[in-house]
């Protein structure tokens, strides 16, 4: 196989992991009946030249740097119990007795997030929906199988990842976490980035990145960037909630992902 064909091959894998659109071949072609290539197993006849162009940022410089936000750390807060954590089973223990906000009252299980302290990617979404309630685990319904999808497809297993929210117990309804919740819950996310030290951080939809980089800027001005938390890169794309309402934005999800990825190898 060719290298163009390779990374053709590997292209429609990827679109297909992400549940992208067919790829619809013109019978005009001489050669190419109309088919579609939603089934990778028809690759052999695609041709090379007309795989769609996308900007991609595998091969173009990493793109401009954003906002760069640095909130003080543990030694100036030594006596918060948040900060004497040693370990995430520390902050998910403190996580599970804590009634700093109203959110306490109707969760069933707190979900404090889940995967390795050495996870090189730690993924930030905004809280926990009925599943993860049910459960005491981060994205475990639908939005959560997309996100095994996308992480799957640059090469992550989830459970090489560490996957949390900015609150941990859940908002009634699925309504947005308000301002206080957040306030209350975020030492817990500061901790938790600290413990782990991820080389990226992707911070999937709104909430994710408003609150991780206290900006009110909103998720179409914050994608596309190289941010950092603390020195740590940080790259914003949409929730996969959201993508699941709007499959148009998986290409730029997509696009989001793979900066990620490429800073993770650099
Ligand atoms: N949405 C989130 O933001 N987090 C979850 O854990 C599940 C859905």
């Amino acid at each position: 196989m060719t290298d163009a064909r390779a990374l053709a091959v590997e292209y429609l894998k990827q679109q297909r992991l992400l549940g992208g659109d067919s790829v619809i071949l013109p019978a005009e072609q001489p050669g190419n009946e109309k088919r579609e290539t939603g089934n990778v197993d028809v690759l052999p006849t695609f041709p090379v030249s007309r795989v769609p162009k996308t900007e991609s940022p595998a091969h173009t410089d990493l793109p401009s740097t954003g906002i760069s936000f640095d909130p003080p750390s543990a030694d100036l807060f030594a006596t918060d119990p948040i900060q004497q954590t040693q370990s995430l089973e520390d902050v998910a223990t403190l996580i599970a007795s804590c009634r700093k906000c109203k959110l306490c009252e109707a969760r069933t299980n707190t979900v404090p997030g889940e995967g390795p302290a050495t996870a090189r990617l730690v993924v930030i979404g905004e809280g926990p929906g009925r599943t993860e309630d049910e459960t005491g685990r981060p994205f475990v319904g639908r939005a959560g199988e997309l996100l095994t999808k996308i992480l799957e497809a640059i090469k992550l297993p989830r459970d090489q990842v560490f996957i949390c929210n900015v609150v941990k117990c859940r908002p009634p309804e699925n309504r947005l976490p308000q301002y206080d919740e957040i306030a209350a819950c975020l030492p817990f996310l500061y901790r938790q980035i600290e413990l782990v030290k991820p080389k990226v951080i992707l911070a999937m939809g709104g909430t994710a990145a408003q609150s991780l980089l206290s900006t009110k800027q909103s998720l179409g001005a914050l994608r596309n960037q190289v941010h950092r938390f603390r020195g740590i890169p940080v790259i914003i794309t949409y929730h996969p909630a959201a993508l699941l309402r709007n499959p148009n934005w998986k290409r730029p999800t997509w696009d989001d992902v793979r900066i990620a990825a490429r800073l993770l190898d650099n």
